[in-house]
């Protein structure tokens, strides 16, 4: 498809549709999303579950900066256990974009918080902070628009 185009895919976190993938092993089932979607050539998409971490799985954050840092290789994602997973979400976070790619999606809605899928907040450094996670930040930089659910959702309800 040529560049600029849209064909109508969207890249959704895989949570907010249903699957139970987050790292409890529940969802984020927003059926509202999934209403306003319908439709829609829908690519669900969990990071981490690509880059081979289990469900359910011990919960990660960014230490040291955001996700674009742990791109640059200026920050690491460690679990709560202290195990060192940057390899493992940069991992995810490039088989998810392949999809998009392939795809040809050049928008996507991801679950706003996560250490791969967060927007504009994530938890980094025992709080909760400014920043992308991995994912949200790799697609940014590949020109896939990220929204978070609950601005995606404000945006398609005017
Ligand atoms: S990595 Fe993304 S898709 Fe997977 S559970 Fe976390 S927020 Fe949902």
């Amino acid at each position: 498809m040529s560049k600029g185009k849209s064909n109508g895919a969207i890249v959704l976190s895989a949570c907010l549709l249903g699957r139970p993938c987050r790292f409890d092993g529940k969802d984020k089932f927003t059926p509202e999303l999934a209403f306003l979607l319908e439709g829609r050539n829908v690519v669900a998409v969990c990071p981490e579950e690509l880059g081979g971490l289990g469900t359910p799985r011990p919960p990660c954050e960014i230490r040291g900066g955001h996700g674009a840092d742990v791109l640059d290789a200026k920050a690491r994602v460690l679990s709560a256990d202290g195990t060192d997973r940057t390899e493992a979400f940069l991992a995810g976070a490039h088989a998810a974009l392949e999809r998009a790619i392939a795809s040809g999606a050049q928008e996507a809605i991801l679950k706003e918080r996560s250490p791969s899928c967060g927007v504009t907040s994530i938890y980094r450094d025992g709080a909760l902070g400014r920043g992308p996670g991995v994912f949200a930040a790799l697609l940014s930089r590949h020109n896939i628009r990220v929204s978070n659910e609950v601005r995606a959702l404000r945006r398609k309800m005017k």
